[in-house]
């Protein structure tokens, strides 16, 4: 034994996991809320035509390429936008720069496993609110003294959309904390809060392009809000690393936002498979919430979740199972192309049955 004390100063957390990445060709990837759809036909172009040669720069510190793009599509000046790689690094970011109270950050006790995550990182203190029996967030639970709040709307792992009305009544009780509503999900069917940054100086709304973007593995998060938010964000960034975000990545994220009409073409084709796929679970004897989002958070009548897990996971079907209190019976099945949510109904059909 040494008797270097070093482990006695180490920051410890216990990390996020993120959902499988299984390799292989025939493997149905309903597992992690990616987009069964290819990028806009721009971002292709954009990478066929990139100089390699530019690589030897530094990117544009503010990727003021793509912040144009989002500012110019959300009609919205650019100076109330962050962009970061991924909305993990936005999110993260915003917990540094905001949540910097001795009071509790507030969250749903169902939701995005990583607020949790980063609350430990950061020794934030934190406190969850529970769910009403039906998933949904009772506002009440809101209004006490906090030291910031963030939930996802639609909320992960439900896929349940509050109303504007809602937020916005949670974000005028806290006009001394910060409101981040984590719209991951928004495009597939939900009203954003977005508005509501025009009126609210202490709400903070975060997108990304990884789902109804197509775009998960190039990391591509933004948040928008008030001007000053957005100026504390920066300057936290800037003290940690200038250079978040590549050069390639600003460019065809940029591409992607131009491309309304492919957008709207690949979102609508998701939520009328999801309608779809809501339907044929129900046959199948599985209730679940009316998500508002690209995925299904069900659980079966009958069989267990851990149960219809391991048997689509046998079959290559991957699809998110949690073994924790509350979900623990549920699925959160990603809403894939038409072919791929036939052959999961297949295969559900046979091991209800069985
Ligand atoms: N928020 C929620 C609610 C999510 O489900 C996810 C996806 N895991 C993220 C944020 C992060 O997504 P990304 O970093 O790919 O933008």
């Amino acid at each position: 034994m040494s008797n270097n004390n070093w482990e006695s100063f180490v920051r410890r957390v216990e990390p996020y996991v993120p959902g499988e990445q299984p390799t292989g060709t025939d493997v149905i990837k309903l597992n992690t809320n990616e987009n069964p759809y290819p990028p806009a036909p721009a971002v292709r172009k954009t990478l066929d035509d990139f100089n390699c040669g530019r690589m030897r720069l530094y990117p544009d510190p503010d990727s003021s390429v793509l912040v144009n793009a989002i500012a110019e599509y959300y009609n919205i000046s650019p100076s109330r936008i962050f962009v970061g790689v991924g909305s993990d690094d936005v999110i993260s970011m915003a917990f540094l720069t905001f949540f910097c109270s001795d009071k509790p950050v507030i969250f749903p006790d169902v939701t995005y496993s990583f607020y949790d995550v980063w609350a430990d990182v950061y020794r934030i203190p934190y406190q969850v609110k529970p769910l009403r029996e039906d998933f949904t967030i009772d506002p009440e639970d809101y209004k006490c003294e906090n030291g910031g709040i963030i939930f996802p709307n639609p909320n992960a792992p439900t896929g349940v959309l509050e109303s504007v009305e809602m937020i916005e009544d949670i974000v005028k009780a806290n006009s001394d904390s910060v409101v981040m509503i984590d719209e991951a999900y928004i495009d597939f069917g939900g009203e954003s809060c977005l508005p509501l940054i025009d009126k609210y100086d202490n709400l903070l709304v975060i997108q990304t392009f990884s789902k109804s973007r197509s775009m998960a593995g190039m990391r591509i998060g933004f948040a928008m809000g008030n001007e000053n938010l957005i100026k504390y964000m920066n300057d936290v960034k800037f003290s940690v690393n200038s250079y978040t975000m590549n050069h390639l990545t600003q460019l065809c994220g940029a591409e992607a936002m131009k491309d309304k009409a492919y957008f709207r073409e690949t979102t609508d084709r998701i939520i009328a498979t999801r309608e779809r796929s809501k339907k044929r679970l129900g046959e199948l004897g599985f209730t679940f919430t009316d998500s508002k989002s690209n995925f299904i958070f069900a659980s079966h009548k009958k069989k267990t979740a851990s149960e219809i897990f391991n048997k689509l996971k046998e079959r290559k079907i991957f699809v998110r199972y949690w073994n924790k209190p509350i979900i623990g019976n549920h699925l959160r099945i990603s809403i894939g192309t038409d072919d791929e949510m036939d052959r999961l109904f297949a295969a559900l059909e046979e091991i209800v049955n069985e």
